[in-house]
């Protein structure tokens, strides 16, 4: 099997798994608690607190653990709405954010909020003198991801982030698919909320946070008992933690040389496809983009199809958001940047990880031309073209 969908999820690193299972068994206590296994489970979640911390330049009482993040992100925005209510209703986010944002985001104007929806350039970067116009007097906060799930595009958060402090607004950034894969500091970056998941960084699935810098008013979205310092109820998911901090821990000492390594896979991958196929697009910014991340759209044919081709071959990749992959509508991130529906229904996403070889990407590229030109000899479309000329 090839797996080259890492950004819909990561196989669980195999130090990962043995942190966690001693708190499936032995030590399985409730960390509320006051004897002896409470107390170690709460000792384990907040050693997990501080790596997860770590890996973001955070304080750990500024983490709090939820249950994915799509729950961070949920929280950030209607933790703050709620909380900020009396200031304003208004809030803004960049259009090619994740369905985690943009359906809180129409969640919240259905209840009457209203949001902006930022453009972005054919690259997917968001211009920060968009944000500066944006921003009005009744804003509370805005919320701009850090690199974008389908096309890798990095923004330039630090300089939107200042944009938005100029004027006393809030800023949260969806950095779930940046994480492990580029360099995050809160401090250096100066945003209030960040979001994180541990799955896509070698962790379990069903672990999430929500980085909530010191001072910010929020309101909680799961009430109940005093978990998390009163900011998210419910019994921890103390192993799913404890497997969190140790992806955190694994990904701060390998990302730097990791990064390097699957970029120059990710390269030879990218530039291989341009060699062997014809007319193909890649999407996303040229340099400012996650070292993992390819999009190629294959002019002429459907994704949806070459997915399917090459999962019968054992290669796995999606076209775009695994999220959106149900419905029939393109992508709306590559609809925001530019292309046409047609060609945005061409494009596959190849993201790599840290368990890709050399071979997986030679084979790949021995499958893939086959694959696309298969699937255009039955294309009307790429017909038609070849008659034109
Ligand atoms: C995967 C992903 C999420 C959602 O995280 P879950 O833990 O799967 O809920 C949110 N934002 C981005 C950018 C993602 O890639």
């Amino acid at each position: 099997m090839v797996y080259l969908d890492n950004n819909a999820t990561t196989p669980i690193d195999r130090r990962v798994y043995e942190a966690m299972s001693p708190y499936l068994f032995e030590k399985f206590g409730n960390p509320s608690t006051l004897y002896s296994i409470g107390a170690e489970a709460r000792a384990a979640v907040e050693e997990a607190r501080k790596r997860v911390a770590d890996l973001v330049g955070a304080r750990p009482d500024e983490i709090v653990f939820t249950g994915c993040g799509s729950e961070s992100d949920n929280m950030a925005l209607k933790g703050v709405a709620f909380a900020h209510m009396e200031r304003g209703k208004h809030i803004i986010v960049s259009s090619i954010e994740h369905h985690a944002v943009l359906n809180t985001a129409a969640y919240l104007e259905k209840i009457g909020f209203e949001v902006t929806y930022l453009p972005v350039d054919r690259y997917g970067m968001v211009d920060p003198d968009d944000l500066r116009r944006a921003i009005r007097s009744d804003t509370v906060l805005v919320s701009i991801m850090l690199a974008n799930n389908e096309i890798g595009t990095i923004q330039p958060v630090k300089e939107l982030c200042s944009v938005s402090h100029e004027k006393g607004v809030l800023f949260h950034t969806d950095a779930v698919q940046a994480a492990g894969k580029l360099k995050i500091d809160v401090e250096e970056l100066g945003v209030d909320l960040l979001s994180l998941s541990a799955h896509k960084i070698y962790g379990p699935k069903g672990v999430g946070a929500l980085y909530i810098r010191k001072g910010t008013k929020i309101h909680p979205l799961i009430h109940g008992g005093h978990q998390e310092r009163g900011r998210r109820a419910g019994t921890e998911n103390v192993a799913g933690i404890v497997g969190f901090g140790k992806a955190a821990e694994i990904a701060l000492q390998e990302m730097e040389e990791e990064a390097v390594r699957i970029a120059e896979l990710r390269d030879r991958l990218e530039m291989g496809i341009l060699e062997r196929i014809e007319d193909v697009i890649v999407n996303g910014h040229p340099e400012r983009r996650l070292p993992n991340t390819t999009n190629i759209s294959f002019c002429y044919i459907e994704g949806e199809a070459i997915i399917l081709k090459l999962a019968s071959r054992g290669i796995y990749a999606s076209t775009g958001s695994a999220c959106s992959s149900d419905t029939l509508e393109p992508s709306h991130v590559l609809m925001a940047i530019g292309l046409s529906p047609e060609v945005g229904h061409g494009s596959v996403r190849f993201s790599l990880g840290k368990f890709n070889t050399a071979d997986d990407v030679d084979r790949t590229l021995e499958v893939l031309p086959e694959v696309v030109s298969n699937l255009r000899e039955m294309s009307p479309f790429w017909r038609r073209k070849n008659v034109q000329r």
